[in-house]
């Protein structure tokens, strides 16, 4: 059986990628700090995929603890490498706890992969690579922007180490890179499993547009704050490419098969979305037509750091890795009600 290392794999993404790799057969070995999760997810898994995953509880940006974790492991053939800190506002004010966290764990776990001979790796990258593209929808060929915040920086700089890497093991290997990295850059994933036993864990006020709306509805939060209505846009509103979680989830089970294969090597780059656009608005009305709740929200100011609009040119990922999104909107603000009243019940 194919073993793969997750690391973040209790958090959002990871926990649903991880079922996901079950439910085709991987052997997954979950490491992660519980640093935005909890090992509660860990039954929540075995609970829909019949199968509970090895879990390691590692600091992977302290390089002996991620040593010894691919050493005690080091039959993998593969890691996807979820774990970080996420929040954009908290690593403004805390810019070197996001440096440190977020490469550190990358070069220790780059080193890890070294010492083991483990030759694969899935890289989560984000959107916010491209700043607010000139031309839409975004296509991986454009130029990096300038980040907007020290997290988009560390996907930037992620993305560059990356390369690096790839292009010594090349130079290494007469030509023909023997590593093989994929990155996956992400829109905007929201929504949970439809078991409802999975998905995005709430920590302090949320900064996304989705929890904050099932919080709202759920009577946590007051009012739904919608920061600006006079942006270029149909109705005003930013404009995200929103993705379900399990059509994430899907991408990295596809990247996985893909890297197998002898037509992938080096270093390669995907757009992960559904390549098309909401507005704000748009995912209220949806939340409001599949939940039944009316959402008590407010027009604010535009808040600073917030770009206009940006959407995927998804159409390498759907030819190459033979993958496409298949759930909508409202599948998504469903999924994540049926979520938040999960969470509700078992409070
Ligand atoms: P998450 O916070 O739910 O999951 C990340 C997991 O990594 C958590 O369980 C956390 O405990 C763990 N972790 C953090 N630092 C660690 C460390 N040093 N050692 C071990 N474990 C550590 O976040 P998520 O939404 O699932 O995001 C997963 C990845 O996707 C991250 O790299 C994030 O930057 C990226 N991403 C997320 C989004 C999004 O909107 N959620 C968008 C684009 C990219």
């Amino acid at each position: 059986m194919k073993k793969v290392l997750v690391t973040g794999g209790t958090g959002y993404i990871g926990s649903h990628t991880v079922v996901a790799l079950i439910e085709k057969g991987y052997q997954v070995v979950i490491a992660d700090n519980l640093y935005n999760s909890n090992e509660g997810v860990l039954n929540a898994i075995a609970g829909i995929t019949g199968v509970r995953p090895a879990f390691e509880q590692v600091d992977l940006a302290d390089e002996a603890a991620c040593m010894a974790l691919f050493r005690k492991h080091a039959d993998i053939e593969a890691v996807i490498h979820f774990a970080a800190y996420k929040s954009v506002n908290e690593s403004v004010s805390k810019p070197l706890d996001y440096y440190r966290n977020n490469l550190n764990s990358l070069m220790w776990v780059l080193r890890g992969m070294e010492a083991v001979g483990c030759k694969r790796i899935v890289f989560s990258s984000s959107c916010t690579v491209y700043g607010q593209p000139d031309v839409l929808p975004v296509k991986e060929t454009m130029p990096y922007q300038e980040a907007t915040c020290p997290y988009g920086n560390t996907k930037r700089i992620a993305e560059e180490i990356l390369k690096d890497v790839v292009r010594a093991d090349r130079d290494k290997h007469e030509g023909r890179s023997e590593l093989k990295v994929l990155l996956l850059r992400y829109f905007n994933p929201i929504g949970a499993h439809e078991s409802a036993l999975i998905g995005e864990l709430p920590n302090g006020v949320p900064n996304n547009l989705m929890p904050f709306i099932t919080q709202t509805a759920a009577g946590i939060r007051e009012c739904l704050s919608v920061f600006g209505s006079d942006y270029d846009t149909p109705d005003g509103t930013p404009q995200r490419d929103y993705i379900h979680v399990c059509d994430l989830a899907d991408a990295h089970v596809c990247a996985m098969e893909y890297m197998a294969s002898d037509d992938f090597s080096g270093w390669d780059a995907f757009n992960v979305g559904c390549g098309r656009p909401y507005g704000v608005l748009d995912v209220i009305r949806s939340f409001e037509k599949m939940s039944g709740v009316k959402l008590p929200y407010k027009i604010c100011g535009r808040r600073a750091g917030d770009i206009e609009k940006i959407w995927g040119d998804v159409e390498k990922a759907n030819r190459k890795l033979g993958w496409r999104a298949k759930r909508g909107l409202d599948e998504m603000t469903l999924s994540a009600w049926r979520w938040q009243q999960h969470l509700q019940e078992k409070a």
